[in-house]
């Protein structure tokens, strides 16, 4: 069976079965989901007529005149002839091939490497040996992603015996699509993706492969949808009236941008549907999403209803609460439920929500509870969703409670699609007047460093605060703490001797966070040395500077959410990328940022750069490992679609198709509820 352990199975050490262990692969399911990441033409070649210069070839001829030597500087090298029907060619090795061990001159060899060509002719570098055709020689062959001692070498070796048991891995396509859409069976796909016979077939197995996993994605989406129709009403049904909420709108000291107002158009009208609303705000960092939830917030309670928001840290929810609280007259009684509120004062909390007494409850997680109940929650709102889990988001809205999730990591239109195909979309696609771009620079080499840091002290002197950001590992993690407190001696003793610091991490006590934030805000003091726990939403009006540390360790979305925390009113601000070690993957990056304010323009970068796993870290946005399908790749995302939504049509519950059901119940779409 496809699902036995691999240690029965495969014949090979303990070395190797732990590495495919790292590696996630468990059973021949997983090594069947292996793929190549590309080919190699290894077609025969037997003379000199044939030979091309650098690029690889393989030829077969005899091996003569072996001998090992060593250069002038020392190094020892192993050279031979290889014998071709019209002539010979010089091959040259760095160390003896393991291959050539035992071996008698004048043997037939295949040999696969580069032909180099200069005056003294041509020589063939360092090439593999091979004794037989096969596996490795003679056709096309594949290349996998490597991490020794699983190498490509290995991996066609052991995966070719077992390429049969493809055929026991459910097929979720049903047949009919994939003859309209002409895609090869599934099993057929995953044959030719390891050991295809021609380039052909490898594009169109990797293109079948690509629309199963997009499919798969689509149907647990749409089948997600289709539960959601079939059980809920709109139990907070309501229609808003225009003027009192433009009252609300024209006692707010600022004006909001068109796009603001159009997004909440869009709330305001969810609520007099037939079904809650389930709708994804998207806005860039600083586009002003919190004042909008608040308006909305405002008609829910006015119908008589209450509202729960929800953010991830409690520094945000504790600065949501105190907007909040500014936001309403005393008429509407704003709580905050957070894990350090006292238990008492939490008990009496919760019974004042159950009664339907408190209106507004602003939390954390705590907020998740079982023991929180609602006397009538009609708007639930999540600030940063991607920071909750699949479940937390949807347990807020049990029982017909409309759902509107805040986000300022913008998601590209075709992931969007993807993946929250089953809500609807705003997004606030503007910035408030009067907001200067962020200037933003790479700071690699100590000059440019020092001119940095001298800028800085110029920026406190006019009573500006900054942000001073040290990578981590995880939040929790000692080792990020101790990053932060290393970091902040050196401001405070070195770099900045004349400021005020301060340092913040995720080890410090809530109310010690809490003292922290409230004094930075307060503009006690200048700079605030920090993990990533102001990394969202964090608003401190009077930032202007914001220095990310190793920034080459951070991704780009992440990069430009932390440069979203200054530049958050009509100043000037800066952002310096300090770089510790550059590769040139990063270097594009981190130019990408110089270049760009644009946070939708970022994560299409991202997402070309990093590939979507990566960006939304598959396993807590629910978003299954994609292996060949390509998420910009928007007409393949809109057939898989099509397809997906006439099989719920036929089947809601896909009670007449196993397979489907199996694989549906097997996981969790990205958002639903
Ligand atoms: P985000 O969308 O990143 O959550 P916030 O809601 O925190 O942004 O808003 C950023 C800042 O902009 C806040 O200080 C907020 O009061 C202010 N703001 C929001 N909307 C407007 C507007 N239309 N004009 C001016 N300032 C605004
Ligand atoms: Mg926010």
């Amino acid at each position: 069976m496809a699902q036995d352990s691999l240690a029965d199975l495969l014949h090979t050490t303990p070395a190797h079965l732990k590495k495919l262990r790292e590696m996630g692969i468990h059973t021949i399911t997983d090594l069947l989901h292996y793929f190549p990441r590309t080919l190699e033409e290894t077609a025969v070649r037997r003379t000199m007529a044939e030979l091309t210069t650098d690029t690889k070839v393989t030829l077969l001829g005899r091996l003569e005149f072996l001998r090992s030597e060593r250069t002038r500087s020392g190094k020892r090298l192993f050279r031979a002839g290889l014998i071709l029907e019209d002539g010979a060619i010089a091959v040259l090795w760095f160390r003896q091939p393991y291959a050539l061990r035992n071996f008698t001159e004048g043997t037939r060899v295949f040999l696969i490497g580069k032909v180099k060509y200069d005056h003294q002719g041509y020589t063939l570098l360092n090439p593999e040996v091979h004794t037989r055709a096969g596996v490795h020689v003679g056709g096309l062959r594949a290349i996998y992603p490597e991490s020794p001692p699983i190498t490509s070498k290995w991996l066609r070796e052991k995966l070719r015996p077992h390429l049969g048991f493809s055929k026991d891995i459910p097929d979720i396509v049903p047949p009919a699509v994939r003859q309209a859409e002409g895609l090869l069976p599934l099993y057929q796909a995953i044959q030719f993706l390891h050991a295809p016979r021609s380039t052909d077939e490898w594009t169109a197995a990797r293109r079948s492969v690509a629309f199963t996993e997009v499919f798969g994605i689509q149907l647990r989406v749409m089948h997600a949808k289709a539960a959601r129709h079939e059980a809920t009403s709109n139990p907070y049904q309501f229609t808003f009236a225009p003027d009192t909420v433009k009252a609300d709108i024209d006692a707010l000291p600022f004006t909001l941008t068109f796009a603001q107002k159009k997004v909440l158009f869009h709330i305001l009208s969810d609520f007099g549907r037939d079904r809650p609303a389930q709708r994804l705000v998207q806005g860039d960092v600083g586009a002003g999403k919190t004042v909008v939830a608040l308006l909305a917030a405002a008609a829910m309670v006015r119908a008589g209803h209450q509202v729960a928001l929800m953010a991830p840290t409690e520094i945000l929810a504790k600065q949501h609460y105190r907007k909040a609280l500014e936001f309403f007259d005393d008429s509407v009684h704003v709580a905050l439920l957070t894990g350090s509120v006292p238990a008492a004062q939490k008990r009496k909390l919760k019974a004042a929500l159950a009664t339907g007494q408190v209106s507004v409850v602003v939390g954390t997680h705590a907020l998740l509870t079982a023991d929180t109940t609602f006397h009538s929650l009609g708007l639930a709102i999540i600030d940063e969703q991607h920071r909750f889990g699949v479940r937390q988001r949807a347990r807020l809205a049990e029982s017909g409670t409309h759902l509107v999730a805040m986000t300022a990591t913008p998601i590209p239109r075709s992931l969007a699609l993807t993946l929250y195909g089953d809500q609807d979309i705003s997004v606030i696609d503007e910035l408030p007047a009067g907001r200067l771009p962020i200037v933003t620079k790479v700071i690699a080499d100590p000059r440019a460093h020092t001119q940095a840091v001298r800028f800085i002290a110029d920026q406190i002197a006019k009573q500006r605060a900054i942000f001073w950001v040290c990578p981590l590992v995880d939040e929790s993690d000692a080792i990020a703490a101790k990053n932060v407190l290393t970091q902040y001696e050196l401001v405070r003793d070195q770099l900045l001797p004349d400021a005020r610091v301060e340092f913040l991490h995720g080890r410090m006590k809530p109310d010690q966070k809490d003292d922290i934030m409230a004094r930075f805000r307060a503009g006690e003091f200048d700079v605030l040395v920090s993990t990533s726990v102001i990394e969202v939403g964090v608003d401190i009006p009077h930032a202007t500077v914001m220095v990310i540390e190793n920034s080459e360790r951070f991704g780009l979305s992440q990069l430009h959410q932390f440069r979203g925390r200054i530049g958050r009113n009509a100043m000037q601000s800066y952002c310096f990328l300090m770089v510790g070690k550059t590769e040139d993957s990063h270097k594009e990056r981190l130019r990408a940022m110089e270049q760009s304010n644009d946070g939708f323009h970022l994560s299409e970068v991202d997402l070309r750069l990093r590939g979507a796993g990566d960006l939304y870290g598959t396993r807590q946005s629910g978003l299954p490992d994609l292996k060949c399908a390509d998420l910009t790749d928007t007409p393949l995302l809109e057939c898989a679609r099509r397809h997906a939504e006439s099989l719920i049509e036929s089947d809601p519950t896909l009670a007449r198709h196993p397979i489907q059901h199996a694989w549906v119940q097997a996981g969790e779409v990205f958002f639903s509820a």
